[in-house]
């Protein structure tokens, strides 16, 4: 039997293992990060691997036949060792990454590099709404004059910002319930990270109605060379193509 390993953590990650067919080994790898994770149909396991080369070590020891990296755009460190890993045993590594999102008409985005910068372009404002996630809140920590609405699904941890409140939460949104978010909050700048996808796209169209500006944060890089696919479907068409079936 074909053992196909999913690192997921996102929608099209859970989608991809619920339609492969039956017939094949599916694996979905799971950081762990989140306490009540959605979990997808078949094995999962969950937890770190210990870095690429423990990764490497894994994928025969499973039997692995193809890994798919359906992790979320930003989690760079796992594309990373996937990457590794792959051309390390000889695995195929399929790359699934969902598009980017594109500015419309109406839209006041700033694009910025990384968090950092995000921080940057937010000095200067008095009520943001972040939405990029509990783990990079430290590169707003020393911030003193914004006030924050940080939305996560699991409570921030420390450093901060020191003026802020949470939002326990997690997708899908509907945008009259973001309008409604940001007009009760009178915010005046969103910032996201270019996650793409439908799941959180509310935010922007909600942002774009009420003429917000909006701090972009974009992807960082894929390891270069992967064979990449933009849709659960191009995936499937690409794994039973190639015989996983
Ligand atoms: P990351 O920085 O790229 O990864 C850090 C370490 O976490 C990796 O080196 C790996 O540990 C472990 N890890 C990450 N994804 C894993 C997976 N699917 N299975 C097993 N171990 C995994 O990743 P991250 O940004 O913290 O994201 C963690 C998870 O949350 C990912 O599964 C991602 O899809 C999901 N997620 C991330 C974001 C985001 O904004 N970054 C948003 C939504 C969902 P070892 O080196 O020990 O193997």
């Amino acid at each position: 039997m074909l053992t196909v390993l999913i690192l997921g953590g996102t929608g099209e990650a859970r989608r991809l293992a619920a339609a492969l067919p039956p017939g094949l080994r599916v694996v979905t790898s799971l950081a762990g990060r989140v306490t009540q994770p959605v979990l997808p149909p078949g094995e999962v396991r969950v937890g770190g691997f210990g870095g690429a080369a423990r990764l490497a070590a894994y994928l025969p020891a499973e039997r692995v036949d193809i890994v798919v990296d359906a992790t979320h755009p930003f989690a760079a460190r796992m594309s990373g060792n996937a990457a590794e890993a792959a051309a390390t045993t000889g695995v195929p590594l399929l790359v699934l990454r969902r598009p980017g999102w594109t500015e419309r008409p109406g839209d006041r985005w700033h694009r910025v590099p990384d968090l950092p910068a995000a921080a940057v372009g937010v000095a200067g404002a008095d009520r943001v709404f972040l939405t990029t996630g509990r783990q990079g809140l430290s590169a707003f920590a020393h911030l003193t004059r914004p006030w924050f609405l940080v939305r996560s699904v699991d409570p921030p941890e420390p450093p901060t910002p020191p003026r802020m409140a949470t939002l326990l939460d997690r997708g899908p949104f509907t945008v009259a319930g973001e309008t409604a978010l940001l007009r009760d909050h009178a915010i005046e700048v969103l910032v996201t990270k270019d996650s793409g996808g439908g799941m959180t796209v509310a935010k922007l169209t909600a942002a774009r109605d009420l003429g917000l500006r909006v701090v972009m944060v974009d992807r960082p890089p894929l390891p270069p060379g992967a064979v990449t696919v933009p849709t659960v479907e191009a995936a499937l068409e690409h794994l039973l193509g190639a015989g996983a079936a």
